[in-house]
């Protein structure tokens, strides 16, 4: 039987055991379904596979997403990535952007700041691609974890078994698939976005959860035409942003278009809706000199043709609870603060750290697990919705003069004597969100040998994939 050893981290965030406890208090590994994987879900199987759970993560995509903008990693979220071992990572591919412009309609910069402070960066945060982030995590877990691509949940079911149900640690989540047969997992997370499968099934339909905040976005990569060079640049018209930027290492540009709008119906699955959106939103800008940025043309054109096309609302989630027995929401799931914010990637991956800490010092039973993860974040979640609610605000401006404005103080703003202190004010409220948590160290129980699944084995509970399921990587 395997010895259990308790397990302190070290700053690199790498184990180290001491002591030994009695190998009879964890008989067995606890099984996690994890639905979702992209930024909270493999940050979560990291944990728990070191805390000698067996975990499985079941992505609705074919295969790892590796579109989207690129996301901040600050403050709580820097200490996350240091603890799993994953910051020389995220530095090696930061997207070292040097400058933001703002351009005229020729694409003239009118005014340019350093990189840093466009991204109220300070310290060791740092910027990275989304989609390098999501590979990063993935390439970290796929040897430990059973990573099932192309299918999802289609029902959970909590099953009490002889012994009862609950916090004594018995009973467990029935599962049906799309695709994959039927398997029985102790826990269920969703991690599973913005648009949560597993939230819709255990709590009820989305529009009860998830608060527009009066804008929409789309990234997608096209060529560098513009040939930029770690510089993203800028153009406003009423009600509108436009972005293209290049970063370090990537050949390609991403182009990102952002408008105001009340909540428009369309179904978040079919790009071809949402193409029309975006053309709408943009219909005539740009189509003549004087009429905005004459690269939005072909922008709309580039997010038609574009393979990673991503296309979404400005939403908040906001939910009384985020467990229901033995399912538990993490990262959008939970509580999306939207792209406005900037922290949704550093609160995943915060959020990751502290589930999956308060599961393995808990018993078998996972209610005070689920209540100390969500007393732990709710502070800082709701600072960040607070933040995501200002800067939505302020993303497009409304009028001409108020783009004028803008373009104004950013212009004088390099030659003022306080223009540290304007960029610290800014910086200040940014770092509030992203430190409003205080991490805790976990000591944790791990059975020596800890479970490692390989390609193909057979789950630890449940049956076996179905033949000619989906895709298992290992
Ligand atoms: C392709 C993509 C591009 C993005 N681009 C941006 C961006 O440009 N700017 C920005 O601010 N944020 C973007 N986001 C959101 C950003 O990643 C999140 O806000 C943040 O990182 C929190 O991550 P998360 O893991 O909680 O959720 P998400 O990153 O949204 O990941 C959810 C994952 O669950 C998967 N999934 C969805 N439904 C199911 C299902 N039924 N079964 C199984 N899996 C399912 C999704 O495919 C995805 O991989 C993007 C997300 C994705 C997936």
């Amino acid at each position: 039987m395997a010895q259990c050893m308790q397990e302190h981290h070290d700053p690199e965030g790498n184990p180290a055991m001491s002591g030994t406890v009695s190998p009879s208090s964890r008989p067995s590994p606890r099984t996690v379904l994890i639905s979702g994987a992209s930024i909270a879900g493999p940050a979560l199987a990291h944990w728990l596979h070191r805390y000698g759970f067996a975990v499985t993560v079941v992505e609705r995509a074919p295969e790892l997403r590796t579109g989207g903008y690129k996301v901040d990693i600050r403050g709580a979220a820097v200490e996350v990535a240091e603890r799993m071992g994953i910051l020389a990572d995220i530095q090696r591919a930061s997207t070292d952007m040097r400058t933001g412009a703002y351009v005229n309609d020729d694409g003239k910069r009118i005014a340019t700041l350093p990189a840093a402070i466009f991204g109220a960066r300070v310290g060791r945060d740092d910027e990275i691609m989304r989609g390098d982030l999501a590979r990063i995590l993935y390439e970290r877990t796929r040897a430990d974890v059973e990573y099932v691509f192309g299918d999802s949940i289609t029902s959970l079911t909590e099953r009490a078994d002889e012994h009862g149900h609950g916090s004594d640690g018995t009973g467990g989540v029935e599962v049906t698939f799309e695709r994959g047969a039927p398997r029985r997992f102790d826990l269920v997370v969703g991690a599973d976005g913005v648009h949560s499968n597993v939230r819709r099934l255990a709590f009820g339909p989305e529009e009860q959860f998830v608060r527009h905040l009066g804008a929409y976005i789309s990234a997608f990569s096209l060529p560098n035409e513009l040939g930029l060079d770690r510089e993203e640049l800028y153009h406003a018209v009423p009600g509108r942003l436009s972005c293209v930027y290049s970063s370090a290492g990537d050949p390609e540009a991403k182009g990102l278009l952002t408008f105001r709008s009340p909540r428009l119906a369309y179904d978040h699955r079919q790009p071809d809706r949402q193409l029309a959106l975006l053309d709408a939103a943009f219909k005539g800008v740009g189509v003549r000199p004087s009429e905005g940025w004459t690269q939005i043309p072909r922008l709309l054109e580039a997010a038609r043709a574009a393979d990673d096309f991503y296309f979404d609302g400005l939403q908040l989630v906001e939910m009384d609870r985020w467990s229901r027995g033995r399912v538990v929401l993490l990262g959008d799931a939970a509580h999306c603060p939207s792209p406005a914010s900037g922290q949704g990637t550093g609160m995943a991956l915060v959020g990751a750290y502290v589930l999956a800490g308060e599961l393995a010092v808990a018993g078998r039973g996972p209610e005070e697990a689920f209540d100390r993860y969500e007393k732990e974040m709710r502070g800082y979640v709701a600072v960040n919705h607070a933040l995501a609610e200002k800067f939505a605000k302020d993303m497009t401006a409304d009028t001409r003069r108020q783009i004028r404005f803008r373009h104004l103080m950013m212009r004088i703003l390099p030659y003022m004597p306080w223009k540290n202190l304007v960029a610290k004010k800014i910086a200040e409220e940014v770092q509030r969100g992203a430190n409003a948590i205080t991490l805790k160290d976990h000591p944790v129980l791990v059975a020596a040998g800890r479970h490692a699944p390989t390609a193909g084995h057979a789950p630890a509970t449940g049956h076996a994939p179905a033949a000619g399921s989906p895709t298992y990587a290992a």
